[in-house]
């Protein structure tokens, strides 16, 4: 009996994966493959759709199809497959190197479909790295570091702390044993500086609750962690109190505090939903331990 249901789940070549809410990619993978996979049991996802679990990294060449659910559409092939490799020293002792996510394009947007952790054993194509923060597949120049340092600059122009990014410049110097200690201090001085005009200048707090305004219109608590746009806003929110803000943004500030708020109550909601999940699945372990201690009575 055992054996018929494990061939026929053996024979199974494509599999649906997920990693988003309403999105997946139709994947061939081989029987050891799948065999890391775990069935999603969750309401408005269809049955037969599974989490990447331990997977790691998955092939463009596997992918046959994918769901878009921004689009609501089922598309031929691959999405476009982009691979972000961290420092060397980040998530050490889970041989995470980095990430990785499949994005469907329509028009100028970018929609998430498939995303998950880069294993230090994957068998990675380096022709879809995008980034490469440790300096093992590609190299890190003096130009790369250069254009970091313009880049936040930049950022800092545009209204932004670029406290994250001066430490990632730091890193990736001190990785390439180059060095920039001198530009480093020239750009934290400049970063500093500039703290202090943004909350001092009135035209400098309107193009900062504008920016935080065209954010959050598309933000989500991924997306402003991972370009470190939540400290701005945390400290921005933070600082409020004290701030005088001109009648002309109020209605852009009341958009900023409304859309944190939702992302608050998307979280909260979603928290909801896993701890719902895991009630059901303690009772579901708790009932077949009963039933298998009571099958031990055949075993006497
Ligand atoms: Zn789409």
């Amino acid at each position: 009996m055992e054996q018929v249901i494990t061939s026929s789940f053996l024979e199974d070549k494509l599999f649906k994966l997920s990693s988003f809410t309403n999105d997946w990619l139709t994947a061939e993978l081989t029987p050891e493959e799948s065999m890391k996979l775990t069935m999603i049991r969750k309401e408005g996802v269809p049955t037969g759709v599974y989490t990447t679990g331990n997977l790691g990294y998955i092939d463009p060449k596997k992918v046959r199809s994918y769901f878009c659910g921004e689009c609501g559409k089922e598309y031929e092939g691959s999405p476009e497959l982009r691979i972000y490799i961290e420092f060397g020293d980040e998530r050490t002792g889970r041989h995470i190197i980095g990430n990785y996510i499949f994005l469907h394009y329509e028009e100028t947007k970018l929609h998430g479909i498939l995303g998950g952790p880069v294993l230090e054993e994957d068998a990675i194509d380096i022709k879809y790295i995008v980034e490469d923060n440790s300096g093992k597949f590609i190299p890190i120049t003096r130009e790369r570091i250069e254009k970091e340092i313009e880049k936040a600059h930049k950022r800092v122009d545009d209204g932004w702390k670029a406290f994250s990014e001066i430490r990632e410049i730091e890193k990736l110097s001190k990785l390439a044993g180059f060095n920039f200690d001198k530009k480093i201090k020239e750009l934290r001085k400049y970063d500093e500086d500039y703290e202090f005009k943004r909350y001092n200048q009135p035209e400098n707090l309107k193009a900062m609750v504008e920016n935080l305004s065209e954010t959050m219109s598309f933000a989500s608590f991924d997306y402003l962690e991972s370009t470190g746009k939540r400290d701005t806003i945390e400290e921005f929110l933070d600082r409020l109190p004290k701030l005088t803000i001109p009648t002309e943004l109020k209605e852009n500030l009341k958009f900023v505090i409304n859309s944190y708020t939702d992302l608050y109550e998307e979280a909260l909601e979603e928290s909801k939903n896993e701890l719902r999940e895991t009630k059901e699945s303690i009772k579901r372990e708790e009932s077949e331990i009963k039933r298998l201690k009571k099958l031990l009575k055949y075993a006497h």
